[in-house]
């Protein structure tokens, strides 16, 4: 934080460009506050239901402690939990919650927390150690119902109708996804990194974001007017009239290039020198698809299906996909639709239908195709209708997370079977690629190679892994260097093994949207980058504006430099030099 005369400002990392200015609305952890809203009655149904899954929710987290204590220090002390489940069947607490539900028409979590306080309090003051203790129990359980029932609940945030910059300490993808940019102006948080699911949401919703402000919500209050920088991570307190005249100068520039760049939109992206390099879109939602053509993309070269299970309480039926991935590739077609199965897990965790319950490191755990190989079924259903929509357009399937032959053979194994359960030839032409995001693939690439039609590099796993550097955690987002000598290597590694096999190798993380990194990346033999679709304008001005050879000589120089800066500083120093008006 640092202060002029008048206005403060905040310092944080840019990851969705623009600049938005408007009334501030903070949203703190709303796990520890607990809202008080009205419920319509009509609702009432719903709140009942929320409060029951979560009541089971709660059971299902006791009972697996209880077990996991009872296998590592024995069945005595994992008995103490037995009070625990009490509480959650407590009939006495559960009818009055029901009770002033219906009385007073407002949100479970308020009436259950009311309710569950003033019954401990009650215990408590009882002249008997075991009431006593049962006090303490309930307000342990209550602690937890509470924050399951949270996870469940509509946030009241996402229903401000009036413009506003959101300030939240964190916010998930599906919190995300389903903003409106005429209503959120801005979006700034405590929390988060430029790869995180959530920043990467804000860029394909088009809407300035800044992440990465540690502390901001706890000094920050709504109602005061702030000024967003998304391009250079800046949130400005009560902007003086100098930073406001300064910033509609930005605006003027940046619209002049937004202006030159909507003029590329019918060019190809093709270097200076000829060669042909695909651009496609990545989407998370099938209403993303607006945004490919528009920005001129040649296709979608990762659609993120998992957000297809985000914020809803039921999988979705073979038809129910089917339907959109029909829908996606006819709107594509017949440029190519790059569809990714299910990539769940990590900081995309769904919201209701699926309990994958908690893990220490998500990003290591029981995510992507690990899933999937174990929960056949949903796979199976995926892979089908991913099948079933290839008949109506060039799609193309890719698994997630591969870290070596067995997963690949597996995953195609599964796919052959729904082919044949599917029969008449469906699917036969479909190619079959892989993600090149673990490091263990990266390092067995030639292995790999051999047996898919193609790489799609997703670097923003793969330097998370391969720097070991959490890619959502704002504290060292500073260590996550695409330019690392080590990546450099790695990224070497996948594209000779991809063309030593004959087939291409895109790139379809972040990375590839960083226009100070595209020459590298094209040095490196890259042949596809595919980007949100609201950075193909500026990616296809890089391409076009750069020769491979200039590329490759900076690739060549890049694998013999020693260390993350001095490779950057070349990148910039070509990217300057071709188009210095697309950095900065
Ligand atoms: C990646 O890891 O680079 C990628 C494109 O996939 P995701 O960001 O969804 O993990
Ligand atoms: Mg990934």
């Amino acid at each position: 934080m640092s202060g002029g005369n008048k206005e403060v400002r905040f310092r944080g990392i840019g990851v969705s460009p623009g600049i938005a200015h408007g009334a501030l609305h903070v949203v703190r952890d709303e796990l520890d506050d607990v809202l008080r809203y009205h419920i319509e009655p009509s609702q009432i149904g719903n709140e009942i239901g929320r409060f029951e899954s979560a009541l089971v929710q709660t059971r299902v987290q006791i009972l697996e402690m209880q077990q996991k204590i009872a296998e590592a220090i024995g069945a005595q002390d994992a008995a103490i939990f037995d009070a625990h489940l009490l509480v959650v069947e407590d009939r006495t607490l559960i009818d009055e919650v029901l009770r002033r539900l219906e009385a007073e028409h407002c949100n479970v979590e308020w009436v259950f927390q009311e309710v569950a306080t003033h019954y401990a309090q009650t215990l408590s003051k009882i002249d008997d150690p075991y009431l006593r203790e049962r006090a303490l129990d309930i307000q342990d359980v209550t602690k937890r119902i509470i924050r399951n029932l949270q996870g469940k609940a509509p946030k009241p945030f996402l229903a401000i109708g009036k413009p506003h910059i959101l300030i939240a300490h964190n916010l998930t993808p599906s919190d995300t996804a389903g903003m409106n940019r005429e209503i959120v102006l801005g979006i700034a948080t405590d929390l988060g990194s430029r790869t995180s699911h959530t920043a990467i949401l804000t860029r394909s919703l088009n809407i300035p974001a800044v992440v990465g402000l540690h502390d901001a919500t706890q000094k920050l209050e709504t109602g005061q007017r702030v000024l967003l920088d998304g391009y250079s991570g800046l949130v400005i307190v009560d902007p003086t009239s100098e930073t406001l005249s300064y910033y509609g100068e930005v605006q003027i520039k940046k619209g002049q290039v937004a202006q030159a760049l909507r003029g590329l939109r019918e060019t190809t992206s093709t270097t200076a020198d000829g060669r042909h390099i695909v651009l496609s879109a990545n989407i998370e939602l099938p209403r993303d698809v607006d945004a490919v053509g528009e920005n001129g993309a040649e296709g979608i070269g990762l659609y993120r299906t998992e957000f297809l299970y985000l914020d809803r309480d039921t999988l979705p039926a073979e038809e129910e996909q089917l339907k959109v991935y029909r829908e996606v590739a006819e709107r594509v077609r017949p440029n190519p639709l790059i569809i990714r199965t299910f990539d769940l897990g990590g900081d995309k965790l769904p919201a209701g239908a699926l309990d994958v319950g908690d893990e220490l490191n998500p990003f290591l755990g029981w995510r992507a195709i690990r899933f999937c190989l174990e929960n056949v079924d949903i796979f199976k259903t995926q892979l089908r209708a991913i099948i079933r929509a290839s008949a109506v357009g060039n799609v193309k399937v890719m698994f997630p997370m591969i870290s070596g032959l067995e997963e690949l053979r597996r995953a195609r194994e599964i796919l052959e079977e729904c082919r044949e359960e599917i029969g008449g030839g469906a699917g036969d032409k479909m190619e079959v690629g892989v993600m090149v995001e673990v490091p263990s693939a990266a390092i067995s690439a030639d292995l790999l190679a051999r047996e898919v039609d193609f790489f799609s590099i997703g670097t923003n796993d793969l330097i998370q892994y391969a720097i070991a550097v959490d890619r959502v955690n704002e504290r060292i987002a500073h260590l996550y260097e695409p330019t690392n000598p080590g990546v450099v290597r790695l990224l070497k590694m996948i594209a000779d093994a991809a063309h030593s096999n004959k087939i291409w190798v895109g790139v379809c993380g972040e990375m590839a949207a960083d226009v100070a990194l595209i020459p590298l990346l094209l040095g490196l033999g890259v042949d596809e980058l595919s980007v949100g679709a609201t950075s193909v304008p500026r990616v296809k001005m890089a391409v076009r504006n750069l020769s491979v050879p200039e590329c490759q000589e900076l690739a060549a120089n890049a694998l013999r430099l020693q260390t993350s800066s001095e490779i950057l500083v070349r990148c910039l120093e070509l990217a300057t030099k071709r188009y210095g008006d697309l950095l900065g």
